[in-house]
């Protein structure tokens, strides 16, 4: 029988919608223009969520466009995201990310994946919830929650988030391409966390087949 993606993540839809947002979404909420999504996702990387969402507003409050923040410099760039993980190259790649869209691109983010991911620091993930979250086009960004979540519900077998993405796209229907990072990166962070994961509470439990999952709560 075909899966029922529409009944399994509105389910998951409904649990986390009282969770609170991933910083990327919300700082869309905030300020939905595309650049904000491409600095929050680069500050984003190997950061904690608040520390995201705080970091992001400190830059963005000065640097609302590349020029503002070319004009910011690399160092007051790298002191207003502190404490982001790697503050200092990821301030590095912001100012030549700015430069390269001031001098490329008429200012503006290009709403095309091969031009995101040819900028420093822009890999799949980050392209993709860009093109997704930043313009609305359908893309859709693995982190290290959707390739665990998804191997382990068993709609794909992968060990590497950017096969993940190639094979999730082969079977989830389109309309979801956006939603299901929102969706899973909030389960992942409450429900079906990395170590142990509250598979008692979770409303798909009966028909998880918990693949790679040695110990639950
Ligand atoms: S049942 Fe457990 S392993 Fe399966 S999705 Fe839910 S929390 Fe994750």
């Amino acid at each position: 029988m075909p899966r029922d993606w529409d009944r399994e993540l509105a389910a998951l839809e409904a649990l986390v919608r009282s969770y609170p947002e991933p910083s990327v979404n919300e700082i869309k909420s905030i300020n939905g223009t595309p650049w904000s999504v491409l600095v929050s996702t680069i500050i984003s990387l190997r950061t904690k969520d608040a520390v995201t969402l705080k970091s992001s507003i400190n830059l963005l409050s000065l640097a609302g466009t590349p020029q503002d923040l070319m004009n910011l410099g690399e160092k007051k760039v790298a002191g207003l995201i502190y404490p982001a993980g790697f503050y200092n190259t990821k301030a590095a790649n912001l100012i030549q990310i700015a430069h390269i869209l001031i001098e490329s691109h008429q200012g503006q983010v290009p709403p095309d994946k091969e031009t995101l991911m040819s900028l420093p620091g822009v890999g799949l993930k980050t392209a993709n919830l860009v093109l997704g979250v930043g313009f609305g086009i359908p893309a859709l960004c693995v982190d290290i929650h959707v390739h665990r979540i998804a191997n382990r519900r068993g709609w794909i077998s992968s060990d590497k988030p950017d096969l993940t993405e190639k094979l999730l796209s082969d079977i989830l229907p389109e309309k979801w391409w956006i939603p299901i990072n929102r969706l899973l990166v909030s389960y992942g962070q409450i429900i079906c966390t990395p170590v142990s994961p509250y598979c008692s509470t979770c409303p798909v439990n009966e028909d998880c087949p918990k693949i790679g999952v040695k110990k639950f709560r």
